[in-house]
């Protein structure tokens, strides 16, 4: 029996605002220190107002015209009812009827995953967990949460992970939150069940305590096998909540499920409906720059740049720009094969020898000191044969470490290429003085000789010798041996 895993996945993302949701509180909840960037409000005290964050309502909005979202028109806030110490109020405000975003998609891979709505609601507090007590940190009560909710369209593990790392690039490419998993600014959490190929959808389980892109694919693989194996021996998957574990990479049993009539949703009475006009709608949409699979398709067409590169541009958006103002700076002028020889160069360059000295540190960074300007010229005088390989990786070291200008170093430390064939041949003469067995191997056919003497040369240079001009020179005083 064939069956097919069909996955949707709903995601809490904390926005970046100044202030809290309803008050006008930091939001800042990785603060250190418990339980100060509080108020009478976001503590729920009786007698209090809350006033709706203006800058959250625009986030939320932004995020689903970036996901292809319906705008409403008219919206409201509802009371979400339940106990937990997390949450001071006694409910949640949050929004049910009519969400600010919906029927939406993304697109993975040419495939689009509908996304169903997306609302908002404020955070709760942090409980931490001590041996025989527990301790709560309300500095996150009342943080700004978007709730994106996506219809079971996922249909691998992989997708699964590929939609949450695209959302959390789109989500950063807008600002409108950091959306590190690790630090819970993102919170995935995944419904997964099997069916048959053709059938209606299987009973679902749905996963939580999912850290890390990495736990999205594992617990769902380790689900599919799971439910497989039940299905397989002729028994019911239960529907339930599930937590993963991802030392000991299983998933085990949470609770089973409530209803969503449990949380007797009604208006909040405290907060006035919204009505979100057109005009505020197409305002918002004109603050939406490039996003990054727009930018993908751009790399491609006016640069031609190989998909490798175009992901490490296009997910690191600072680098990516730092490229694009590096190609600024070569001469547009330049016959476009020229030019496209340098891009090229520019490219490998960044994506691998930069990236290399970089070792993760940001382009952004005060201790980067290369400027596209400086970078530019480096790799014209690569293109134009002016410096080896090998000079060019002890020039950028020092571009990197010192941020001078590269004919400056280049003329410093006397690296540049010798092209003066005088006195390269003075050089290869030497040599073949020097080493008379690898001539006499050479005449006996052997092809590594020449080699052996080639690297001679170059080394005698201290690699400022062209290598094919070394091989073409060597080559003809061997041949008049
Ligand atoms: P619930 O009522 O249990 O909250 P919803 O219909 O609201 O379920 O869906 C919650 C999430 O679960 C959505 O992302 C949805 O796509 C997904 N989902 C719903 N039914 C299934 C199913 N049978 N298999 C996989 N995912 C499902
Ligand atoms: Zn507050
Ligand atoms: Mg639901």
């Amino acid at each position: 029996m064939k069956y097919c895993p069909k996955i949707g996945l709903e995601i809490h993302i904390e926005l970046k605002t100044r202030s809290k949701m309803f008050c006008s509180c930091k939001n800042d909840p990785n603060e250190r220190h418990p339980n100060i960037n509080i108020c009478p409000v976001c503590l729920g005290h009786p007698g209090t107002l809350p006033v709706i964050n203006q800058e959250a309502i625009k986030k939320t909005i932004k995020t689903g015209l970036a996901l292809n979202c319906e705008i409403s028109e008219y919206t409201f806030f509802e009371r979400k009812n339940y106990f937990y110490p997390d949450l001071p109020k006694g409910y949640q405000i949050s929004q049910y009827s009519t969400p600010l975003c919906k029927s939406g998609f993304l697109k993975i891979e040419g495939k689009k995953i509908r996304i169903r709505r997306i609302h908002l609601e404020e955070d709760t507090g942090r409980l931490i967990h001590g041996k025989d007590h527990s301790l709560v940190d309300f500095n996150r009560a009342g943080v700004p949460l978007m709730e994106l909710v996506t219809e079971p369209d996922i249909e691998s593990p992989k997708e699964a992970r590929k939609f949450a790392e695209e959302l959390q690039l789109i989500l950063r490419y807008l600002d409108v939150s950091n959306a590190d998993m690790e630090k819970g600014q993102m919170r995935v959490e995944a419904n997964i069940s099997l069916s048959e190929k053709g059938n209606t959808l299987g009973t679902k389980v749905e996963i939580k305590n999912l850290n890390s892109f990495k736990a999205v694919e594992r617990a769902l693989e380790h689900e599919i096998e799971r439910q497989r194996k039940i299905l397989k021996a002729g028994k019911k998957v239960i529907q339930e909540t599930r937590g993963w574990d991802p030392v000991r990479e299983i998933t085990f049993p949470q609770r089973e499920k409530e209803e969503a009539q449990d949380y007797r949703y009604f208006p909040e009475p405290d907060l006035p409906p919204l009505e979100i006009t057109q005009e505020m709608i197409e305002k918002i949409r004109a603050e939406i720059s490039e996003l990054p699979q727009q930018r993908r398709e751009r790399l491609k067409r006016e640069y031609g740049l190989d998909e490798k590169s175009i992901e490490i541009f296009v997910r690191d958006k600072d680098f990516g720009e730092y490229f694009e103002k590096v190609v600024s700076e070569l001469d547009p002028n330049l016959p476009k094969e020229k030019l496209l020889r340098q891009i090229k160069l520019a490219t490998n360059y960044l994506t691998t020898d930069l990236l290399g000295l970089l070792k993760g540190a940001s382009i952004k960074g005060e201790d980067f000191l290369i400027t596209p300007e400086n970078f530019a010229e480096f790799i014209v005088l690569i293109e134009e044969g002016k410096i080896s390989s090998k000079i060019a990786k002890i020039v950028l070291e020092e571009m990197f470490k010192t941020g001078a200008d590269p004919s400056h170093i280049i003329e410093e430390r006397k690296l540049i290429q010798i092209t003066d064939e005088e006195k390269i041949k003075e050089i290869v003469e030497e040599v073949l003085r020097e080493n008379p067995k690898a001539i006499q191997d050479f005449k006996k056919g052997k092809e590594n000789a020449l080699q052996f003497l080639i690297g001679q040369v170059i080394r005698k240079s201290h690699g400022r010798v062209n290598p094919q001009i070394a091989r073409d020179l060597i080559k003809s005083a061997l041949d008049k041996i």
